[in-house]
């Protein structure tokens, strides 16, 4: 097995993740991304990095929750293979809706005991949420409270993947363009290479070349606000949009996320910019006197069922469609394609990499 050649075309959050387990698994992987190692053009980079697969039923598929609560549960033994610093809690997340929007917050309840029982979700008074997160309680009679949410470092994950990636010897082409992918097969500034197996995930990077591939463009704000103190994601339920607040160490916040079918990344606009700072500053005050750190525009690569999909062929495996729920679903993500390698290239001995957990769906056979 040592001898077999795996080409990932993308390292952003899946590309880093598979190339790492492919050469645990004793393949001779090549990683290539057109960008940097700092993830400089990745939705991965962009991201919030929250794992709340039930406060995403809100907008999500049933199979999207049943997998997140699978990837959330695997991410700590994935942590532990990894040297570097990795911001991970979980710790629950919450819930909060001014006065004009309770309805809609009743009816995310009614759908969350109708179709998720085991979510534990708590209805808070004020006095219970100023346990958990003090300042909320000063602007929120009540909230809800989902205790097993959590919430990763994206970026603090991609280091710490960068540098084992590193430790670990992969072979890393960085600046690499990579067009044309296809079975054992993909073109570099002109020039055909070859590998037994190709593995593309290139995410947006691969519009035009997946059928129904299309972008979901996403604005967010990362903020540095020293006077507020929420150390839980909180999420603002609203009529027209949905903001969330990502705490991350040392008073630093994002605050995302909007949603506009466009495969445009130029600069946020005025009126997303309005939305999401005045939605902020609704849940804390605090928000107004906030540095801006850094105002970031993104787009998600999406399916038109908005499922992720593991497309298997002879010599090529196409992982795309992780949308807006990326980081909750790579464990997943990256289970299944183990195992659809296994598959290809270690017929005999595949079976023992079949997960636990298996998605029916998720891998789509092509051949
Ligand atoms: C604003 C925003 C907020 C988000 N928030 C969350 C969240 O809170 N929780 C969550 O779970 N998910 C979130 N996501 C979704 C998550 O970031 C994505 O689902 C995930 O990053 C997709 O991973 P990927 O590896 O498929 O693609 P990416 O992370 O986009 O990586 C693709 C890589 O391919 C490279 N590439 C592209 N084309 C080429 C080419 N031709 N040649 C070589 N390399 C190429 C790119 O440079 C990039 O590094 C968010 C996304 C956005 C945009």
């Amino acid at each position: 097995m040592k001898h077999i050649n795996i080409a990932i075309i993308g390292s952003g959050l899946i590309g880093r993740l598979l190339a790492l387990y492919l050469k645990r698994a004793g393949f001779v992987v090549n990683l290539y991304d057109k960008n940097d190692k700092r993830g400089t053009g990745s939705a991965a980079r962009a991201a919030a990095g929250l794992l709340t697969p039930f406060s995403e039923s809100l907008i999500a598929e049933p199979e999207i929750v049943s997998m997140g609560l699978v990837g959330l549960a695997l991410w700590p033994k994935i942590l532990a293979s990894l040297n570097g610093f990795t911001f991970f809690q979980q710790q629950g997340s919450l819930i909060v809706s001014h006065e004009q929007d309770k309805t809609e917050q009743q009816r995310f309840v009614k759908n969350l005991d109708k179709h998720y029982p085991h979510s534990a979700l708590t209805q808070l008074n004020r006095c219970q949420l100023s346990v958990l997160e003090p300042e909320l309680a000063r602007r929120f009679s009540a909230a809800l409270y989902l205790p097993s949410e959590g919430q990763i470092g994206n970026r603090k994950l991609l280091s710490a993947l960068s540098q084992q990636l590193e430790q670990e010897h992969i072979n890393w082409h960085l600046g690499a363009k990579i067009d044309q992918v296809k079975a054992q097969q993909f073109c570099q500034h002109g020039e055909i290479k070859t590998a037994d197996l190709v593995i593309d995930c290139r995410g947006t990077g691969a519009i035009g070349e997946l059928s129904h591939l299309r972008a979901v463009r996403g604005e967010l704000f990362q903020l540095f606000a020293p006077e507020v103190n929420i150390t839980r994601p909180v999420r603002l339920i609203h009529p027209r949009y949905n903001l969330y607040i990502a705490p991350k160490p040392n008073h630093h916040y994002v605050v995302g996320a909007t949603e506009i079918e466009s495969n445009d990344t130029s600069e946020m606009t005025v009126r997303s910019a309005l939305e999401l700072l005045s939605a902020a500053y609704s849940v804390h005050s605090g928000f107004s006197e906030a540095q801006i750190l850094e105002q970031v525009s993104a787009c998600r690569p999406a399916f038109s069922d908005n499922k992720p999909r593991i497309n298997c062929q002879t010599g090529l495996i196409q992982i795309n469609g992780l949308y807006r729920h990326g980081f909750l679903l790579a464990p997943v993500v990256l289970a299944h394609t183990l195992w659809a390698v296994h598959r290809q290239i270690n017929s005999k001995n595949a079976q023992q990499f079949k997960p636990n957990e298996y998605f029916t769906g998720l891998i789509n056979e092509c051949d």
